[in-house]
């Protein structure tokens, strides 16, 4: 649980998830490499907390290891009270499917069927009614201003904008608490790039929780929380309070902070 104002108001969040000693080595020809180190992390309900770090930091090894798409070496997650790190692959696999959704630099849509056949094979892991599934694919795809013909396209006939605002509803589908996402505007130009960050700032204001990785000041603005990673370790956690207002002085604070991290 923790406090925050917003604007005069003042409210209390949940905790959504939390790591206690969290590891992660990787053994490669016979050498271990300590890549997570320790790490006691609280994520909160309806925050959009932003990961940055240099490039090796760690950033998407901790997204995998939170979002249980991978094991941890040692540690515990928890999950809402549930504890990820006692559960076997299949549990995991259900845990994953049920509470968070994954979007991708590299987007990763299944190339051999169209958008909307990817979305309903996504929601179909879930949910067995397929008129529901269909109904949310729809309702998903016309959030994000993907319009009826780019439907029935394959990924490769859609534009990079337009393939990771498909990958947004891939992630969405099953209604996720929470949304990771790996530098998800890297590969797109700057008008695609806003257009993905609006469509998650507006899922992050309808309630679901957010953790971005980003290398760039002005997508980390879209954040209310800032954690740094250097060398596998969390060196750094800015609160920017504001929640996506234009309140002024949060860059030039993210500045500051940034600065002081290296
Ligand atoms: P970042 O996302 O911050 O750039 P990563 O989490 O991708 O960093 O990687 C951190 C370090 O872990 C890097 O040195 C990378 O080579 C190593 N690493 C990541 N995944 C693997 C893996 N599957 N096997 C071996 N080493 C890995
Ligand atoms: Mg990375």
């Amino acid at each position: 649980m923790i406090t925050r104002t917003r604007g005069m108001i003042i409210f209390m969040q949940n905790t959504i998830l939390k790591t206690e000693k969290l590891c992660k080595t990787f053994s490669t020809g016979g050498v271990q490499q300590h890549v997570l180190k320790n790490l006691d992390i609280s994520l909160f309900e309806r925050d959009f907390t932003i990961i940055m770090g240099s490039s090796g930091s760690g950033k998407s090894t901790l997204l995998y290891a939170l979002s249980g798409m991978d094991t941890p070496t040692l540690g515990e997650i928890w999950f809402e009270g549930h504890k990820l790190s006692g559960m076997n692959h299949d549990q995991l696999a259900v845990f994953r499917r049920n509470n968070c959704g994954f979007v991708f630099q590299q987007i990763y849509l299944l190339d051999n069927m169209s958008v909307f056949d990817n979305m309903l094979a996504s929601g179909l892991l879930i949910n067995k009614n397929k008129r529901e599934v269909a109904a949310k694919a729809i309702q998903l795809l016309k959030l994000v201003g993907l319009d009826e013909v780019s439907w029935g396209k394959f990924p490769s006939q859609l534009s990079g904008g337009e393939a990771q605002r498909a990958g947004i509803v891939r992630a969405l589908i099953n209604s996720p608490k929470i949304v990771f996402a790996d530098e998800p505007t890297g590969m797109l130009n700057s008008a695609s790039s806003d257009r993905v960050l609006d469509i998650l700032t507006e899922v992050n204001q309808n309630g679901q929780s957010i953790v971005m990785v980003t290398h760039d000041i002005k997508t980390a603005l879209r954040g209310n929380r800032i954690l740094y990673l250097r060398d596998g370790m969390i060196c750094g956690d800015l609160a920017l309070e504001g929640f996506h207002e234009q309140q002024p002085g949060r860059h030039e604070k993210l500045n500051a902070f940034l600065a002081e991290m290296g």
